[in-house]
């Protein structure tokens, strides 16, 4: 069965690779193919990515600085009917990426968002992280300032769950010597090149992760993820069996 044709006057927000391009969707492809436009952060990088796919497609920037204006020029057009892609350079736009200004503009001015699911670094990385994933936290980037990372960082401490950031691999070596000094007993996961040729994930406390760093540079994109605090069960006396269990034959 034919799929529908697409809704006039949505903003479609299409999620793209993190690294892998058969992680495309079916979806995301024929969104790209039917749409009137394509507003992209980057438009060299997604014309790339179009024309990997075979996708003729006109694209308007729509990066970090000019948001404001081209979110008009977009609500615009889509008052006019038109169809719209919303592509970021990776993964689902509006994680930690322009496209978060559009969405609300488009939403304000009462049109349809519909979100054209996909690659997201943060989720990939949780799932094959092997950390708890029932209950987390999604930090996104910290400040850049020594300051204001080590006091965003001990404000995190009380969350419950597994905390998750994206990171430079730029600062990677310094956030390892920040937990190490926020969070030395946590076990920390390093999502690296996700989904890509050199992915890895390295596990170890702060400290560990701290001296393989030193050893061998860490290049590349990385999620970094923080384990919940180790539960400390104390039995209260009440329920207090030890002494049955280590007598039991
Ligand atoms: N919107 C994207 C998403 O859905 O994940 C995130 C965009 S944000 C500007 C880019 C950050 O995502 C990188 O600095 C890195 O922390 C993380 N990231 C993106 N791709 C990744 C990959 N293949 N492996 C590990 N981390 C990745």
């Amino acid at each position: 069965m034919e799929p529908p044709p697409l809704t006039p006057g949505t903003l479609y927000l299409v999620a793209t690779p993190i690294g892998n391009l058969e992680d495309i969707t079916l979806r995301a492809l024929r969104v790209l193919r039917e749409c009137s436009v394509v507003a992209a952060e980057d438009t060299r990088r997604s014309g790339q990515l179009l024309k990997h796919f075979d996708i003729s497609k006109p694209l308007v920037s729509c990066f970090q600085f000019n948001e404001a204006r081209r979110s008009e020029e977009i609500i615009e057009r889509l008052r006019r009917g038109e169809t719209i892609a919303l592509v970021t350079d990776a993964g689902s736009p509006g994680i930690s990426d322009p496209g978060g200004r559009v969405v609300e503009a488009a939403l304000k001015a009462g049109l349809r968002v519909e979100p054209v699911p996909g690659p997201c670094a943060l989720v990939a990385a949780l799932t094959a992280g092997g950390l708890p994933t029932d209950e987390f936290h999604f930090v996104g980037f910290l400040p850049h300032k020594s300051g204001q990372r080590r006091t965003r960082l001990e404000s995190l401490k009380p969350v419950d769950g597994t905390l998750v950031f994206y990171e430079s691999p730029y600062r990677i070596q310094k956030l390892l010597g920040e937990l190490d000094a926020v969070f030395p007993d946590r076990t920390i996961v390093l999502a690296r090149e996700l989904t890509k040729k050199f992915e890895e994930f390295l596990r170890g406390k702060p400290a560990e992760l701290l001296v393989l760093a030193q050893k061998r540079s860490l290049k590349g994109e990385f999620v970094v993820m923080i384990g919940p605090a180790e539960q400390q069960c104390e039995p209260s006396p009440a329920d207090d069996n030890s002494e049955r269990k280590a007598s039991y034959p």
